[in-house]
Order: C-alpha cells, then structure tokens, then sequence
C-alpha cells in the first residue's frame, strides 16, 4: 500500500525548497517519490518545465481533467493545479511512497476521499506574518500577488487541525531533519506492513 504524504502550507512557506533539499538524500530518493502538479500559473523566474511544475494553459488543463487525468485538482487564487493519477500507480510499481506538495483544500479532499492509502499530512509554516512577507518578496511575486497570498495564508492556518504534523520552517536545516524524521518514522510504523 503506497503511503500518501500531504505537505501543505502558505505559498512562500518554503515547501519546495525544502523538498528539493530533502530529494538530494539517497535514502528518500530510494523510498519517496514526489508528484510534479499541472498548473496554469504562469512560469516564475528559475521555475523549470517538469522539474516544479507541468506549465498548460486553461483550455489543456480542463480537457485533462474531463479525461480523468487527475486525482485531484484544485482552484488557488486565480489558477489551476492538480496532481496527475499516474503518480500512485508509479509509487506503487516502484515500491515507495508518494509526496504530495498540495493546497490545503486538496489535501482535506484526498484525506476524505482517497480511501486506498493511508494518508499523513505535514503542515509547512513560517514563525509569524512578517517572515511570510518577506520570503514572498524576495520571490519577487508583484505586490497584488503578496498581498493576496498572505492574505490566502490566514485562510489556509484554519486547515492546520487536519494535519498530522506541523514544521516551522525558520532554519532550513533543522527543517529538512524533521521532515525526515516524519517521513522515516511514518514508514517504520509496523501496523502497514503487516
Ligand atoms: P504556487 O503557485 O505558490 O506554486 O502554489 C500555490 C498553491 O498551490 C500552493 O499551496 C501549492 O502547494 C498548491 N498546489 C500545487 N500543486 C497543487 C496540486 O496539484 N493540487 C493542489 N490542490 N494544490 C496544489
């Protein structure tokens, strides 16, 4: 049974950076597999196709999710994201368990819905508001685009009791160490494998 892991959290949190830093260990690559989301979101600066996300336009993304394509889509702000279904079945070939870097209301969906895995979600923060601001700056989003995700950030704490685990992300290292540790211990628990 694949395992279903739900990383959620405000958008400048620091999910993907921890992600990335997480996928250079040999050990998580040999037991983990992490989803890349379609979106419509247009391409951010140092973004690649592939890598952070499959780039489509509107008219793609809804033709794939009348196909069927996805196991989950979801509306954030003003665009589209899902998680193609083919991931579980690759997780399950491959013998490991699947990451999922999803919104709040994807992850919630998934842990009502998708009853053929267990699920364990992890809540990625910053410390306060002020942090979050200043990531998303230094992301280089225009100022309409912070505000609206900060302000998206109070809606999306709300879904934090949903959540098995949370992290605070405010030193990177010690970061990644924990989600590890979540990761490691959710695969050591004996009642999945027997
Ligand atoms: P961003 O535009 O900052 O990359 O992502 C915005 C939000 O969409 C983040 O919370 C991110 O985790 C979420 N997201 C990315 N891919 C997916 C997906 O496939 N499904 C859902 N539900 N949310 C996603």
């Amino acid at each position: 049974m694949v395992r279903l892991f739900i990383i959620s959290g405000p958008s400048g949190a620091g999910k993907t950076t921890l992600i990335s830093r997480l996928f250079k260990k040999p050990l998580i690559r040999k037991n983990f597999l992490c989803a890349v989301s379609f979106t419509t979101r247009r391409k951010r600066r140092g973004e690649k196709e592939n890598e952070d996300y499959f780039f489509v336009n509107k008219r793609e993304f809804q033709q794939l999710r009348r196909q069927g394509f996805f196991l989950e889509t979801q509306r954030v702000l003003n665009d589209f994201y899902g998680t193609p279904k083919f991931y579980v079945d690759r997780a399950a070939k491959e013998g490991k368990d699947l990451i999922l870097c999803i919104d709040v209301k994807g992850g919630k969906y998934l842990k009502n819905k998708f009853r053929q895995s267990k699920i364990i979600g992890i809540f990625v923060m910053t410390e306060d508001e002020e942090e979050l601001y200043r990531r998303l700056k230094k992301r280089q989003e225009l100022t309409r685009s912070i505000a609206q995700r900060v302000s998206l950030a109070k809606k999306e704490l709300k879904y934090l009791k949903y959540y098995d685990y949370v992290i605070t992300n405010q030193d990177l290292e010690e970061s990644v160490k924990n989600l590890e540790a979540v990761l490691r211990a959710e695969q050591l628990k004996k009642c999945e494998v027997v």
